[in-house]
């Protein structure tokens, strides 16, 4: 190249990035702030991948920069659409472009032609380029556009392979591609949940509708499953919402997993999740993914670190035989997961009319529980447990009922996760504490054999500032010996960060009160955490006791807690012994506790009474 006026060294004065503007080596062009704000949306937005120009390349052949103008004039008229050309040297290494536009106009003017057609092009082409690497990010030319003042929309960029010439790219397209990304990007935070990346109910909804559609038009059905997470609540407030965020993911890849690729798997809300089938014969279809769903999370899911058990809940609804409405087919597939959670959670149900719409009576139900305490609606039920060395009840666990005024007594499945969510559980709970004190003094004071009260703990309580020393106030105005009152929490509120949750365990512990941990069994697969806490009684969930005998890995599991409990000195109780099968089976694998239907189901205080005096003198 000849030493020129604007190039007096000769040498080829283009900004040359690397693959990316960032990590470049300082031959970057500056950038401006009003380029930068411009462009910003469109870095924030990034995709996962990262386009580069390679795939915006028109493969234009290069002329030499020896070419002459008239050459390159004819080049243009013949084709219309060709932007700028590329100039290269003899060694196919890019030395300027020559923009269409401007070159032409140079000979529309009188004599240019005669002029000019005969210089070579190197005299009127554009000597400083931009040349980008292959790889070079989209979104880093879109920089040097709009740094350039747009210059370079116009002229465009060339691309080179190691330095030699690949193609050209013009920089609307360029700026095209990135808009359309932001589009793209709008249609996906429009569409999609952040956190799951799973279309959300916006998105599910519509496919819901086009599915109906097309099902009308085939005379085909479509399935829908609701599916709740199980506890999902204990998870969040005694792990906090990261953990809850990741545990979300885990369980969208769960789902993903059990679902065909042709089903949309979508989050709804919170820990709500619902999957589409279309071209769905019978609800066996729909029997086949719910059993798929409730099996793969019997594996645990890895959090943080951690192996996590979690169950859920569906309910699922058919199109057109249920409803022929997206809105009607949601609310009946709810009211079918209302169902399965009543069933004791961990199940499936089908919709069958008939069945309350759940979405109604939730919200009916909120407003009724905010009036409930006042109302002195709640009751306490309690159930007795039974030591089996003696055969004696040496302890009572109360358990909350909701007298409803329209719906009668209802049991905590029917509204405690509502409690929990709208924070009541805060005053409730505390009454439930002060209510069953007051009933455990009662039966001391008239005689009874010393019993253990115990009262479950939510963890949303537990991790209320004042919680010691609201407990602690109770058992001293009640007049309870401390040692005589249980706190059963939920395994997930000892995963909470250890310091948070020792101090308060162990200030209860040195006070007297007893501590359990419930539905053991169901959490954190990971037990090291035991023996870090001062706790007395592992009740083991009643999933493993149930049908103990016809499932012989709960046999096992039993054991192995028993194991476990026994190594940390702990108390063992097995919950949900309902047959004397059952009984002799937990027995024998070493819980010397047991509460279950095979003594008594939960019963109101003046009954629980009658029922005692008729174990004790059966026993006698
Ligand atoms: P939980 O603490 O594990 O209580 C045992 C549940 O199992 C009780 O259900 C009891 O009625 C039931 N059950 C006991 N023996 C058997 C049996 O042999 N077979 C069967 N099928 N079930 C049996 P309930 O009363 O409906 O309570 C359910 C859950 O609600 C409790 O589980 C506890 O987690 C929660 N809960 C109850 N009362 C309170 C309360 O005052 N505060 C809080 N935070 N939670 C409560
Ligand atoms: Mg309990
Ligand atoms: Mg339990």
């Amino acid at each position: 190249m000849l030493p020129t006026s604007e190039n007096p060294s000769g040498l080829l004065t283009a900004i040359r990035i690397q693959h990316s503007i960032s990590s470049d080596n300082g031959s970057k062009a500056p950038i401006n702030e009003s380029s930068l704000n411009l462009f910003n949306q469109a870095w924030l937005n990034r995709l996962d991948d990262n386009p580069t120009v390679i795939r915006l390349l028109n493969n234009v052949p290069p002329i030499d920069e020896h070419t002459l103008c008239l050459l390159v004039l004819e080049l243009f008229q013949k084709q219309p659409s060709l932007f700028a050309v590329p100039v290269v040297n003899h060694l196919n290494h890019p030395v300027g472009i020559v923009e269409r536009n401007s070159f032409v106009e140079t000979f529309i003017r009188p004599y240019a032609k005669e002029l000019n057609a005969k210089k070579t092009i190197a005299d009127f082409m554009n000597k400083t380029p931009v040349i980008v690497d292959k790889e070079t990010s989209i979104d880093d030319i879109a920089r040097i556009i709009v740094d350039a003042g747009m210059q370079h929309m116009v002229s465009g960029f060339i691309a080179t392979d190691e330095g030699q010439y690949l193609g050209i790219a013009n920089g609307h397209n360029l700026l095209t591609e990135i808009t359309q990304r932001k589009q793209a990007n709008l249609f996906k935070l429009a569409h999609f949940d952040q956190l799951t990346k799973l279309p959300n109910r916006v998105l599910f909804l519509d496919r819901l509708n086009m599915a109906i559609i097309q099902s009308e038009r085939q005379q085909s059905q479509v399935g829908l499953l609701f599916i709740d997470l199980d506890k999902f609540k204990h998870f969040n407030d005694s792990m906090g919402h990261s953990f809850g965020d990741e545990l979300l993911i885990a369980v969208s890849e769960r789902l993903i997993e059990c679902a065909r690729e042709s089903e949309t798997v979508a989050r709804l809300s919170g820990d709500e999740f619902t999957i589409l089938l279309d071209n769905v014969k019978s609800q066996a279809d729909l029997d086949v993914l719910c059993n798929r769903i409730l099996d793969s999370m019997k594996q645990p899911l890895r959090v943080m670190g951690r192996e996590v058990f979690i169950t859920v809940s569906i309910g699922s609804a058919m199109c057109p035989s249920d409803d022929d409405k997206s809105a009607g087919l949601l609310v009946k597939a709810d009211a079918a997961m209302y169902e399965a959670k009543r069933s004791g959670r961990n199940a499936y149900r089908h919709y069958v009319t008939g069945m309350n719409l759940y979405s109604y009576e939730r919200m009916t139900l909120e407003t009724d529980l905010r009036m409930a305490l006042e109302r002195n609606e709640f009751e306490l039920y309690y159930q007795p447990q039974v030591l089996l060395s003696s055969g004696k009840v040496v302890g009572n666990e109360a358990l909350i009922r909701w007298r409803h005024p329209l719906r009668g007594l209802l049991p905590p499945i029917h509204f405690i996760e509502l409690i929990e969510e709208s924070g009541l559980i805060v005053p409730i709970g505390k009454w439930v504490i002060e209510e069953a004190c007051r009933q455990q003094v009662i039966w001391m004071r008239s005689g009874l054999e010393p019993m253990c009260m115990s009262v479950n703990i939510s963890a949303m309580q537990f991790y209320q500032s004042d919680f010691c020393e609201m407990v602690k106030s109770i058992v001293i105005e009640s007049g309870i010996q401390p040692e005589h009152l249980e706190l059963e929490l939920t395994e997930s509120v000892c995963m909470h960060d250890v310091g948070s949750v020792l101090i308060p365990l162990q200030e209860l512990h040195d006070f007297g009160v007893k501590l359990a941990i419930d539905d053991f069994g169901t959490g954190f697969s990971n037990l090291s955490y035991l023996n870090k806490f001062p706790i007395d009684r592992l009740k083991i969930d009643q999933s493993f006791i149930r049908h103990i005998e016809s499932e012989p890995v709960n046999i096992e599991i039993v054991r192995a807690i028993v194991a476990l409990g026994r190594s940390m000195s702990l108390e063992l109780v097995a919950e949900g012994v309902e047959t004397d099968n059952e009984m002799d089976l937990a027995e024998s694998c070493g819980c010397e506790f047991v509460q279950g239907y095979r003594f008594s189901k939960p019963l109101p205080a003046d009954q629980l009474e009658l029922w005692l005096s008729d174990f004790s003198k059966k026993n006698s």
